[in-house]
């Protein structure tokens, strides 16, 4: 009997252990809050606070020198990788590209399921704004939330990735395009979009019911035309900042990234896009600070209204847009502790703003910033240097439109009390020199920016770094140079250790106090997606996506200098712990591309010189400026299609969809036979 009884508390104790192991995390708002467990990486920013930060210290600085393989998946079908996969209860869930969600065994890194929203077939002619990024997904309950750049917004069964429903949100008919992550709350779900630069787009964000889809709430972000009416007293306040028919150009403010739901004040905090087109003489004749470009936006997430905003850059006249993430904090300041979110968008500020009213608490400079001196503290304001305003005149002013930080997020470690910044220093000239601001009008699905905008970004054209910034003092802790400049965001963890994926395809861990390099290992690609840790089995997993790719991609030979032609070196998911006994894969070298020569062919500078205007609003995006290719689409100097002018035009003129080659078939005789001079003349000249 007592055998027996033993027997009995021995089934039990196993029985719990079980039962406790297969426990499904319910990812709700109280799972999305809670900063102190590790185990998963519940959402983009792990948690509501987008903090990236991770309590899990088996991996420490002492540690982290056994930091090894696990597993890694090959990834034959993408192209650009940017996402930060999802680790929940030991499976992982990312997007690839186009959107396309796989969920993978974070033991074993076999895949359970793989879901394909179809995107190159369903965007069509849509291809022409966007390459195949996506950034992530979103989890609630037993459900995973993305979008397409399509515009879609899908809701997937996260056991089966069975759809469960689909939302359109934007114009099918217009150039807009979704790179960014839902992000969920309470049951819903809000999403924004971009295209700032393809179209006469007004911003917006739209909420909607996970269960159902339906539509809750939109909130647009600039005003429309006066004599519609306004939707809200926002935007009655908001027109009274703008000047001119700014509506007929749309205005801009697309909300391509940064949103954060802030659970303490149940408010949707988001960063918005700059104007359309940049040059504020164009959609604003008059003048005006033009609400609510380049903003933080406080909306109360049950009715999507407006409660308060924060505009980083009045009257937005260089692309410095404010869509990068925002992080929700405790501060101590001046002996008190403040509820803050951290922001450090484009224009090269770090801003600290109180979360309860949007009031600016401070703001310092990041790097080199000349198009303005200072924020003023009592008025809010920066101080412009007006010589950055390009009004009849050019001006060189830093930073560029790459920002002094984009979208690859930052990270605060509440230990150090730092946040970790990939930041870039670089400038841009911008002109509207032979602009006719009068007739200047944007034009569907092509790329236009109301300034010049034409010829290569040289290789020495920007440096980066990794920047520790102190949100208290407004200083910088330590920094540690990048190589040029485009990086991964970053990871931080209680093991005081600061992850960061390089663009020369090294993944590194720095000491998070100073700065030191105590690990590293090269995945054989540029890295562009931020890493994420959790544990699986009570083992710290660090699991990062290498799949070259974004935005600073477009950036001509700057980009193509680390080697990384179009679909040229494997994408992989690569999954470390300490002392992993896996086995890293051949890697191929970086390889430069060799441009191809048409010799027999003279080239007409006359309409190269018109083809390079015409490549600027068609091919740029894709194919890089200068008609050098970062990696994201081929290398057209070096591409076979474009020696000869028959083939070239096409494949312009027809496209091919299944290698995402969109048809540009809007386009006449000349300009394609234009385009074809510029890239045989690009493929002569010798790039620096
Ligand atoms: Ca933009």
């Amino acid at each position: 009997m007592m055998s027996g009884m033993k027997e009995f508390i021995v089934f039990c104790i196993a029985l719990c252990i079980a039962a406790g192991s297969y426990a499904a995390t319910v990812v709700d708002d109280r799972a999305l809050s809670d900063e102190t467990d590790s185990k998963n990486w519940l959402a983009y920013g792990k948690t509501y606070s987008e903090k990236r930060f991770s309590t899990l210290d088996e991996i420490d600085l002492q540690s982290v020198k056994q930091l090894s393989l696990k597993w890694y998946l090959d990834l034959p079908k993408d192209n650009t990788l940017t996402s930060t996969p999802l680790a929940v209860d030991g499976t992982l869930f990312f997007t690839g590209s186009y959107s396309r969600v796989k969920a993978v065994d974070a033991k074993t890194g076999s895949v359970l399921w793989e879901y394909d929203p179809k995107v190159v077939e369903v965007a069509g002619k849509r291809l022409k704004n966007m390459w195949d990024t996506s950034r992530g997904l979103a989890f609630w309950k037993n459900r995973l939330l993305v979008a397409t750049i399509d515009g879609r917004l899908l809701a997937l069964d996260a056991k089966t990735g069975q759809l469960l429903w689909e939302n359109i949100t934007t114009d099918v008919n217009r150039a807009l395009y979704i790179t960014g992550v839902p992000k969920v709350f309470g049951g819903r779900v809000i999403i924004g979009n971009g295209g700032t630069e393809h179209t006469a787009v007004r911003g917006y964000v739209t909420a909607y019911d996970i269960e159902t889809g339906n539509q809750l709430w939109r909130w647009f972000v600039v005003p429309g035309n006066p004599a519609d009416g306004f939707e809200n007293s926002a935007m009655e306040m908001a027109a009274k900042t703008w000047t001119g028919d700014w509506w007929k150009f749309g205005g801009g403010g697309t909300v391509w990234n940064g949103i954060t739901y802030d659970p303490e004040f149940d408010q949707i905090i988001m960063g918005t896009g700059n104007g359309t087109p940049w040059n504020r003489r164009i959609r604003s004749p008059g003048g005006g600070d033009n609400l609510f470009l380049c903003s933080i936006v406080a909306l109360d997430a049950s009715t999507g209204s407006y409660k308060w905003h924060y505009q980083t850059v009045p009257g937005e006249a260089w692309d410095y847009n404010s869509n990068m993430d925002i992080i929700l904090a405790d501060l101590k300041l001046s002996d008190s502790s403040r509820k803050v979110l951290l922001h450090a968008p484009k224009n090269g500020f770090f801003y600290v703003i109180d979360r309860k009213d949007g009031k600016l608490i401070s703001a310092e400079k990041i790097g080199k910033v000349t198009w303005a001196s200072h924020i003023d503290l009592e008025t809010g304001r920066p101080v412009e240097n007006p010589e950055a305003r390009y009004e009849g005149k050019g001006a060189l002013v830093w930073p560029s439109t790459f920002g002094a930080h984009n979208w690859q997020a930052m990270s605060f470690n509440p230990i150090t009390g730092l946040a970790y910044i990939p930041t870039v220093e670089m400038p841009a000239y911008f002109s509207d020199e032979g602009i006719d601001l009068k007739a200047w009008r944007t034009k569907e699905f092509r790329m236009r920016f109301g300034v010049n905008f034409e010829g290569d970004t040289p290789k020495d054209w920007g440096s980066a770094a990794l920047l520790a910034w102190d949100p208290v003092k407004q200083e910088k802790a330590w920094s540690v140079e990048n190589p040029p400049s485009w990086n991964s965001g970053t990871l931080t963890t209680a093991g005081n250790l600061v992850f960061q994926g390089h663009a020369d395809g090294n993944f590194v861990a720095y000491d998070a106090t100073n700065g030191d390099q105590v690990w590293s290992i090269n995945l054989g690609l540029g890295i562009s997606a931020p890493a994420v840790t959790y544990e699986v089995e009570g083992t710290q997993h660090v699991s990062i996506l290498v799949g070259w790719g974004g935005g600073g991609l477009l950036f001509g030979s700057h980009a193509a200098q680390h080697g990384w032609p179009y679909r040229a070196h494997p994408r992989r998911l690569f999954t470390f712990v300490l002392n992993g006994k896996g086995q890293l894969p051949e890697f191929r070298p970086p390889v430069l591309v060799e441009p191809l020569d048409a010799p027999e062919l003279e080239i007409n500078e006359e309409l190269a010189a018109a083809g390079s205007k015409v490549y600027t609003e068609s091919c740029l995006w894709c194919h890089g400026t200068g008609a050098v290719s970062g990696g994201t689409a081929p290398d057209l100097r070096a591409s076979r299609l474009s020696l000869d002018y028959d083939a070239f035009r096409t494949i312009v003129l027809d496209g091919n969809i299944p290698l995402g080659m969109p048809s540009f078939e809007d386009h006449s005789e000349n300009e394609v036979r234009a385009l074809y001079h510029y890239v045989r003349r690009e493929a002569r000249v010798i790039k620096e």
